[in-house]
């Protein structure tokens, strides 16, 4: 196709990208999805477990890029998981129709009140909290795992110990919502139905009982009629034209990352959810190459949400540590948030290597004391963050640690991380076109008439929680608004 003209076009299908489309399509808008990903669900091929590496398990690489997994040579092909690297950071990015659901671990948190206020002080928190985060967390389908089940699996050992020994040492856990149905996952453990999330099945896909956006918004949306989804379709740049319309230059490719089509799509509205890496990537490129218009706040305000990798090895390692069977699926979480110290949150994780390597393993989310920035040069994304960004967090980190083993034994994971400090694992990039700063109070991009932005780079870089409940909040308020205010008219 040459030269299509669309009314709307919606640029990723991940969180922001299918929460406007749903909404969009209910209202009667025919829209059309750019995803430079794959249609898994379509293709029929299975998405592969941690420990046997296939199709899934990589964008277009020939080694695997899981963290603690990257051992496997593979084939290069249009896997679901991609890494975007730079100097003092990897950016794990989810790819495909669905976006981040596909390779996330379905933790749904809803932030805390009073950070989810500080974060965005001219938000309507109450209505955030009795409108908007309700609604994400039924059309999510959001579920909580049943206390008995948890004590008698054994999958879920690597959650008791921990939970266990931060309770001996002085911390408050917590129970952690997802979006994996949890009555399959008993099912699972029964035997009555095939296994995922106890078959080490996540982070390259989960063949069944994970809710991701495929089964939940954009299913929805396809039902409606007025979705089309054109996968292993990538936007280059776009363009302005004159009549306030936009150009996008497209590369259709195979699942070799071949570009079979050169591309050039028209629409009167476009939406910009790409995720936050990736919508940065298209407005900073396109400002190079095409003198589109950006304005000064954009590539501002970014941040890796506090997230910080840590681990202790030789958990226990006389009662047995962790466990060789781990679900993929956390449950658990430390919340130290109340400490104006030392706030964090810290996820329980499992780590599903198929032997028991007696380590704990956690995800710290921390407040950004010193935010990023995103810009532009030499033909790629620049990232202004180093270690002075993360100082904060790796204190957090030390105390956390230290009280953990001086309570239960252990030392740092050095086998894990250099020095147990795992300050460049990022799940999280935040921000870079932060809602009220580089858009209108409700997306829209500030010096543009057409074009709106619906996904991470809206949040100033920190929510204190993993992100996507938040995201798909806020894309539900910005969504009902500007459709309100017949923006798509
Ligand atoms: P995304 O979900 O990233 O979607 C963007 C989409 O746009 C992608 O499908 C991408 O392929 C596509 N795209 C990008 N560029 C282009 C282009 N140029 N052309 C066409 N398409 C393009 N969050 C939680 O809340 N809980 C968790 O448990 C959790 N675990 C995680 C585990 C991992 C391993 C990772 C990587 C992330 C995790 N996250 C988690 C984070 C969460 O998945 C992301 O915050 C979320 O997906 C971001 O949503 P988004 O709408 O901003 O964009």
């Amino acid at each position: 196709i040459k030269g299509v003209d669309m009314p709307i076009i919606i640029v990723g299908s991940g969180y922001g990208g299918a929460v406007a489309a749903l909404r969009l399509c209910q209202a009667g808008k025919k829209v059309v999805m750019l995803e430079m990903g794959m249609n898994w669900g379509k293709s029929g091929l299975p998405y592969s477990s941690l420990l046997k590496p296939e199709k899934s398990a990589a964008w277009l690489k020939t080694k695997t890029i899981a963290p603690f997994f990257n051992i496997f040579s593979i084939k290069p092909f249009t896997g679901v998981l991609d890494r975007l690297d730079f100097e003092h950071i990897n950016i794990w990015v989810g790819r495909g129709v669905g976006g981040g659901s596909l390779v996330n671990g379905g933790m749904a948190v809803t932030p805390k009140k009073d950070y989810f206020k500080e974060v965005f002080p001219n938000l309507d928190t109450e209505k955030f909290y009795s409108v908007y985060f309700p609604k994400a967390r039924q059309e999510l389908k959001v579920n909580i795992v049943r206390e008995e089940f948890l004590n008698e699996c054994p999958y879920y050992k690597f959650n008791k110990v921990g939970e266990e020994e931060a309770h001996k040492a002085g911390f408050k856990t917590m129970r952690v919502p997802n979006v994996y149905d949890f009555s399959y996952m008993e099912k699972e453990y029964k035997n009555e139905v095939p296994r995922s999330a106890l078959n080490n099945e996540v982070i390259y896909g989960n063949n069944y009982g994970k809710n991701s956006l495929d089964k939940t918004y954009l299913q929805k949306a396809l039902e409606t009629g007025n979705l089309e989804i054109l996968d292993l379709h990538a936007v280059d740049d776009i363009k302005l034209n004159e009549d306030a319309s936009y150009t996008l230059n497209v590369r259709q490719i195979n699942t070799s990352g071949k570009t079979v089509s050169e591309k050039t799509f028209r629409c009167q509205k476009l939406i910009l959810a790409a995720g936050t890496m990736g919508t940065l990537q298209i407005l900073l490129k396109s400002n190079a190459v095409n003198n589109f218009p950006v304005n000064e706040n954009i590539g501002k305000n970014w941040g890796n949400n506090g997230n910080f990798m840590t681990g202790r090895n030789w958990v226990r390692p006389l009662t047995g540590g962790t466990g060789v069977k781990q679900s993929t699926i956390p449950v658990g979480g430390v919340d130290n948030w109340d400490d104006p110290e030392h706030p964090f949150f810290a996820e329980i994780a499992p780590l599903p290597m198929g032997m028991d390597v007696a380590t704990a393993l956690y995800l710290q989310i921390n407040k950004v004391d010193k935010k990023g920035s995103v810009s532009y040069s030499n033909g790629k994304l620049n990232l202004d963050w180093n270690e002075s960004h993360t100082q904060k967090m790796k204190e957090n980190v030390d105390f956390f640690i230290k009280k953990m083993n001086k309570a239960n034994g252990g030392t740092r994971a050095h086998f894990l991380f250099k020095d147990g400090f795992g300050a460049n694992i990022c799940y999280h990039p935040l921000g870079g076109c932060v809602l009220g700063e580089a858009t209108s109070e409700f997306g829209k991009l500030k010096n543009h008439q057409n074009l709106f932005v619906l996904d991470g780079s809206l949040i100033p870089g920190t929510i204190g929680v993993n992100p996507f409940v938040t995201i798909v909040a806020i894309t539900e308020y910005c969504i009902e608004n500007l459709i309100k205010q017949n923006e798509f008219a």
